[in-house]
């Protein structure tokens, strides 16, 4: 069992608790922070772990603000290669839970472009920017429509860039390594995959979904040695994700409870909320429900599935039933109902599937 724990620092913040409660204590408050900031900034994940395929949700949710789920973000390890697919809101922040420092992503793939997988991109691009040694901008792949996407990400941090380049210099903040930088693929076809990276023993594939009337969007299944994960990003139940995900040893797949969405959308209409209304009811047929994800994870033969992307928020465990209702019964493997900071390990030359909380 990896011990991921030691990541994070309850110690610290009980510390830190206590210390606030007396007074006299700034001395000691300020002596634990030090010690707290060395090992956050010394902190580093990635090569604590096993060689082999590992994924930290960090967003777990939707478009909706939601204290358990920030909107999509994983964050992949594979080997020595530390990328993400797709960056929402809470991405930086949940990355800096984990013990992940910015500086060491190398790339970003995005799904579509819906703003709850993209909203993050700036901030994560400029904390990268600041913290890593790279000589290039953040790569970021996606289908027909990233340049657009990017160029104006690059527009809106133009100002922040040249501020910081000013006052911290060349050689911390060089231009040449701020901002993003595109690179597209082109859509393949049902039945059909394009290769988006390959390098070594990881190698990326993406695969068209059923997000319609937003197009392009896609999956991607990611194979690093003996291991293998596929990603749904936003489809309703789709044939040609099953076909792509088969045999992976773990799928993450996205869900909206239809049962709960049409609660919000009996609250909106009464209470005369024609906006909430049109979209609660817009938004069930573009998305899986969790037994749909529990079917395609059954028939696609994976070795578990993780239910990422839960729509709409699930603030008490009560919802949390309600969400997952049937899906045991449509899966025989593993499930997990993501939060931000579910961790899913997958140590090459094995066929442990570990998934563990930070
Ligand atoms: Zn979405
Ligand atoms: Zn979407």
């Amino acid at each position: 069992m990896l011990d991921l724990r030691r990541h994070i620092t309850p110690i610290w913040i009980a510390l830190l608790s206590i210390a606030t409660l007396t007074t006299g204590c700034t001395d000691t408050i300020l002596g634990v922070m030090g010690r707290q900031v060395e090992q956050a900034m010394s902190s580093d994940l990635p090569s604590s772990l096993p060689d082999g395929l590992h994924v930290l949700v960090c967003g777990a949710g939707g478009p909706l603000p939601d204290a358990k789920r920030s909107s999509a973000c994983l964050l992949v390890i594979a080997g020595d290669t530390v990328l993400l697919v797709d960056v929402g809101s809470g991405s930086a922040r949940n990355m800096a839970f984990a013990g992940i420092q910015p500086g060491l992503i190398e790339r970003v793939l995005l799904t579509h472009f819906h703003s709850d997988h993209i909203d993050g991109l700036g901030e994560v691009a400029t904390l990268r920017w600041a913290g890593g040694d790279w000589e290039q901008p953040l790569a970021v792949h996606g289908p027909e429509g990233v340049a657009e996407i990017v160029s104006g990400f690059n527009l809106a941090y133009r100002r922040d860039q040249i501020y910081r380049t000013a006052h911290h210099g060349l050689e911390v903040t060089p231009p040449s390594s701020a901002g993003l930088s595109a690179t597209a693929f082109a859509l393949p076809g049902e039945g059909k995959t394009s290769i988006v990276f390959e390098r070594g023993d990881l190698r990326i594939t993406a695969f068209a979904v059923d997000h319609e009337p937003v197009s392009p969007a896609v999956g991607y299944r990611i194979e690093y040695k003996d291991r293998s994960i596929a990603i749904s990003g936003d489809t309703a139940k789709s044939s040609n994700l099953i076909r792509s995900a088969h045999g992976v040893d773990v799928l993450f797949h996205e869900a909206l409870s239809r049962t709960l969405v049409g609660v919000m959308n009996q609250a909106a209409v009464n209470v005369g909320n024609a906006g909430m209304a049109k979209i609660t009811a817009d938004i069930v047929d573009y998305h899986a429900s969790p037994v749909e994800a529990a079917e395609s994870a059954q028939e696609a033969e994976v070795g578990a599935l993780v239910i990422y992307h839960v729509v709409p928020p699930l603030p008490i465990a009560p919802l949390e039933r309600i969400f997952e209702k049937g899906v045991r019964d449509a899966f025989d493997g593993k499930v997990e109902i993501a939060v931000d900071g579910t961790f899913v390990s997958l140590p090459a030359g094995s066929d442990e599937i570990e998934i563990d909380e930070l």
